[in-house]
């Protein structure tokens, strides 16, 4: 499962490296599944802006979306 979670303006900015973030493919584990999930992420410290809580809360709805069908 691919997801992007990528804002409109991706004009973000990470606040400790003062970097603009930039668009990365991140891996999450979730029930013993790996999904990639596109973020932004700082090319410095390679922090994604949106945590992995979030991005599992935002698979967790899609995951009812299509299961609601
Ligand atoms: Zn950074």
């Amino acid at each position: 499962m691919n997801l992007s979670f990528l804002p409109p303006d991706m004009n973000w900015t990470c606040e400790p490296c003062g970097e603009k973030l930039q668009p990365g493919i991140v891996e999450l584990q979730y029930v013993g599944s790996v999904f990639k999930v596109e973020l932004p992420v700082c090319p410095k410290c390679g922090k994604a802006l949106i945590s992995e809580d979030l991005a599992i809360g935002r698979m967790l709805e899609v995951e009812l979306l299509l299961e609601d069908k």
